[in-house]
C-alpha cells in the first residue's frame, strides 16, 4: 500500500460495533471485566486505550515499522528512548539537535549516570573516534534544527550494527512522508507529533516506532511505567491529521522550494546564507536527494546580525513570531532567543547558530502571499 492510502486507512478501520468511519474518542480511565478474571483485553487507561492503539497502528504503518508508541510530547518520547539505557552508558548525539533534546540529556539524564558526546554525526570518522567501550546508542536528528545539516542514515545504521549500538533518528523535520529511517536500517524512529504529523498547532504529542520486538517490549514497559501518555482526545486529533499528511507535506515542500530559491537568487545583498536541503548550494544536497523524497518546509537564513534579525522579524505580517513548526500556518522563530536558549553560546557558535539566524516554518498558504511578506521584510534590512 502506498503512503496516502496507509495514512487514511491504517488504524482507521470502521468501528466494529457501529460502523463509525472515524475512530471514536474512548474517554475512559478503566474497563469493566465481564466476570472474575475475564476481561476484553483492556484493563486501565494508562496501559491501553483503543483510540491510542489505533493511532499507534497508523503511525507505525507510516514509518514502515511493526510497533508504534504514542507519548504525551516529543520530549516524553525522547525520554522513553533515553530510558532504554542506564547508568554508565554512553550516547553519541548529533551536535545541533532540538534544544530540548540537549536539555533532557545534559540536565536530567546525565544526573542519572548517562554520558553524552555531542558531535557532527555527518562525519563517519568522527563517530568512530568518539566510540567508547560503553557506547550503547547513537542518536541523530536529520536534518538538524535549525542548521538543516544532514546525516547519512545508511552510514549510521552500518556503524551502529558493526558496534552493536542502538541507532535512533528524530525524524520530526521530514515526517514519514519524506523520510523513513527504519527502511535505511535505523532501529528506532521518533517524532514530535506536535509538528508536521499533527500539523494544525493544536496538540502536543510524540511517538516512537521500531520493528524490533525486543525494543518494543521495553518501550511498552516504559510507556506504562512512566505514564507519559497522550489523552484519547489528543490521539484522535493526531489520527485525524495524518489523513492529510501527504497533502500538507507536498504543499510545505513546494512553497519552501520556491521561497528558498527566491531568497538565494534575489536577496544576496541582504543575507549571509540560506540553508535549505533542496538548494543546490546546500553542501549535502546530493545526500538529501538520496535519502529523502522531498526537502520539507524548514528554511534557515543567516541575516548577519541580531539587529537585522529583529528588523526582519518585526516586519513580517503573515509569518507569526512563534516557537514550534510544521503547522499549516507559517511561523518565524529566532532560535538563539527562543528554542535554543538552553544551548551555551560557545556550543552553538561552533556549529554556526549565530545571533542573526532566523528559521522559517513555511506553511500551506498561497506561496505568492508568503513571498510578498518575505520580500517586504527583507527590504527593511
Ligand atoms: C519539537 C521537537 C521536539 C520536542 O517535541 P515536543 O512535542 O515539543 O515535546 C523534539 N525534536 C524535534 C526535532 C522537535 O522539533
Amino acid at each position: 500500500m502506498k503512503f496516502s492510502t496507509k495514512a487514511i486507512h491504517a488504524g482507521n478501520e470502521p468501528d466494529k460495533e457501529t460502523g463509525a468511519v472515524n475512530v471514536p474518542i474512548y474517554a475512559t480511565s478503566t474497563y469493566a471485566d465481564e466476570a472474575f478474571g475475564v476481561s476484553k483485553g483492556y484493563d486501565y487507561g494508562r496501559t491501553i486505550n483503543p483510540t491510542r492503539v489505533r493511532l499507534e497502528e497508523n503511525l507505525a504503518a507510516l514509518e514502515n515499522g511493526k510497533f508504534g508508541f504514542a507519548f504525551s510530547s516529543g520530549m516524553a518520547a525522547t525520554h522513553a528512548v533515553g530510558t532504554l539505557l542506564g547508568k554508565g552508558d554512553h550516547v553519541i548525539v548529533s551536535q545541533n539537535v532540538y534544544g530540548g533534546t540537549y536539555r533532557i540529556f545534559e540536565k536530567i539524564m546525565r544526573k542519572l549516570g548517562l554520558d553524552f558526546s555531542w558531535i557532527d554525526t555527518s562525519e563517519e570518522k568522527l563517530i568512530k573516534s568518539t566510540l567508547k567501550p560503553n557506547t550503547k546508542m547513537i542518536f541523530v536528528e536529520t536534518p538538524t534544527n535549525p542548521m538543516l545539516t544532514l546525516t547519512d542514515l545508511e552510514m549510521i545504521s552500518a556503524v551502529a550494527k558493526a558496534h552493536k549500538l542502538i541507532s535512533v533518528c528524530d525524524n520530526t523535520f521530514m515526517s514519514p512522508y519524506f523520510q523513513n529511517p527504519l527502511d535505511m536500517g535505523i532501529d528506532i524512529v521518533l517524532h514530535s507529533t506536535t509538528k508536521y504529523i499533527n500539523g494544525h498547532s493544536d496538540a502536543i504529542g510524540g511517538c516512537v516506532i521500531t520493528s524490533s520486538p525486543d525494543i518494543a517490549e521495553q518501550l511498552k514497559f516504559i510507556q506504562n511505567s512512566v505514564g507519559a501518555v497522550p489523552s484519547p482526545f489528543d490521539c484522535y486529533l493526531v489520527l485525524r491529521s495524518t489523513k492529510t499528511l501527504a497533502l500538507r507535506m507536498a504543499r510545505h515542500n513546494e512553497n519552501a522550494i520556491i521561497i528558498a530559491n527566491e531568497i538565494e537568487k534575489n536577496f544576496k545583498d541582504k543575507i549571509v546564507r540560506v540553508m535549505y536541503p533542496g538548494l543546490e548550494s546546500h553542501p549535502q544536497h546530493a545526500l538529501a536527494k538520496k535519502q529523502m523524497r522531498g526537502f520539507g518546509g524548514m528554511i534557515s537564513i543567516d541575516l548577519g546580525s541580531l539587529e537585522n534579525a529583529v528588523k526582519f522579524f518585526n516586519a513580517l505580517k503573515i509569518f507569526s513570531r512563534a516557537e514550534s513548526l510544521g503547522g499549516v500556518e507559517s511561523l518565524v522563530c529566532h532560535p538563539v532567543s527562543m528554542t535554543h536558549g538552553a544551548v551555551p553560546k560557545e556550543e552553538r557558535e561552533k556549529f554556526g547558530l549565530t545571533d542573526g539566524l532566523v528559521r522559517l516554518s513555511v506553511g500551506c498558504e498561497d506561496c505568492e502571499d508568503l513571498l510578498e511578506d518575505i520580500k517586504n521584510a527583507l527590504g527593511k534590512i
